[in-house]
C-alpha cells in the first residue's frame, strides 16, 4: 500500500516473465516439431483428428497444425523419404531425378525386394487359383517416364495425359514398389475393363494379403488425381494394405498426405 507504483512495477515484471516463458516455450515446441516431424509419413489416420483446445494450453493447438499445410506444391521429397517402403508419391510429392531404388528381378520385371518378393508370391496364388497373371510395366527410371509422359502429351495435350500418365518425379513406378498387372492374353491392357476381369476381380479381393493395393481406385479420382486403374498395384506392405482397405481410404487419406491435382 505504501508504494503502489513499486507494485505495479513488480507485477508487470512478473507478467513479463511469464509471457517470455510461454513464448520460449512455444518457440521451442514449434521447433522440435519441425524437425523431428517425419515430412510426409505422418502416422496413419485413423479417424478424425480434433485438436483438444483449452484455455491453459491455446499454443497446442498452434503446433498441431500439419507439416504439409504449405501453398506452394509440388514438395521434393529427398533420398530417404524416397525409399520409405510407405512413401506416398502423387502429383503433390515428387521424388528426386537421380532417386534410383536397389532392384531386383521379379517375372521380367523389376522391383524393390521387399516387393519383387511379395509379387512372386501374389503371382503364384493367382496361378493357384487358376489364373494367369503377367507384368506389364513395374520400374521405370525418371527419364523413361519422361519418354512415356511426353508421348501421351503429344497424343491426347497435357491436360489428359495429367489424368492417366504421372510427369517425371511424379510416377509411383520410379519407387520400385509399383507394377501394372494384366492378363496375359493381353486382354483389357491398361483399360478399365480388367477390373472386371477375373484377374482384376481376384487381385482387388486378394492384393492386400500380399502387401498390395489397388493404388487409384474408382471414384476416387478427384482425391488421387488419377482415374480409376484396376491394373496398378502399389506395395506398402501387409499391415498397411489390409489396414488401408478395411477402411476405404486412398494411400493420400491413410496418411493424411494432400493429394489432388499438382497445384
Ligand atoms: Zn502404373
Amino acid at each position: 500500500m505504501k508504494h503502489p507504483r513499486s507494485k505495479k512495477s513488480q507485477l508487470i515484471t512478473i507478467l513479463g516473465i511469464l509471457v517470455s516463458a510461454l513464448l520460449a516455450s512455444y518457440l521451442m515446441i514449434a521447433l522440435h516439431d519441425r524437425v523431428a516431424a517425419p515430412a510426409y509419413q505422418p502416422e496413419p489416420v485413423q479417424d478424425a483428428v480434433t485438436p483438444e483446445i483449452t484455455e491453459e494450453e491455446p499454443e497446442q493447438v498452434e503446433v498441431q497444425k500439419p507439416v504439409t499445410a504449405i501453398s506452394t506444391w509440388p514438395v521434393a521429397l529427398n533420398d530417404e523419404q524416397a525409399s520409405s517402403l510407405t512413401v506416398v508419391v502423387n502429383k503433390k510429392h515428387r521424388l528426386p531425378p537421380d532417386y534410383v531404388p536397389t532392384l531386383k528381378s521379379v517375372s521380367g520385371g523389376q522391383m524393390r525386394p521387399e516387393a519383387a518378393d511379395a509379387l512372386a508370391q501374389l503371382l503364384t496364388g493367382a496361378d493357384a487359383a487358376g489364373l494367369s497373371i503377367k507384368i506389364v510395366s513395374s520400374y521405370r527410371s525418371y527419364s523413361t517416364q519422361t519418354s512415356v509422359y511426353n508421348n501421351y502429351v503429344k497424343q491426347h495435350g497435357q491436360a489428359e495425359a495429367d489424368t492417366f500418365s504421372a510427369r517425371p518425379g511424379h510416377s509411383e513406378h520410379q519407387t520400385g514398389l509399383a507394377v501394372d498387372l494384366g492378363n496375359t492374353n493381353g486382354s483389357c491392357q491398361l483399360e478399365t475393363c480388367f477390373g472386371d476381369s477375373a484377374a482384376g476381380q481376384w487381385l482387388a479381393a486378394h492384393a492386400q494379403d500380399y502387401g498390395f493395393i489397388i493404388r487409384y481406385e474408382k471414384g476416387k479420382d478427384a482425391i488421387t488425381g488419377y482415374q480409376y486403374e484396376p491394373w496398378h498395384l502399389r506395395f506398402v506392405g501387409v499391415s498397411v494394405a489390409k489396414a488401408v482397405v478395411a477402411l476405404g481410404k486412398t494411400l493420400d487419406e491413410y496418411y493424411g498426405v494432400p493429394a489432388g491435382d499438382y497445384q
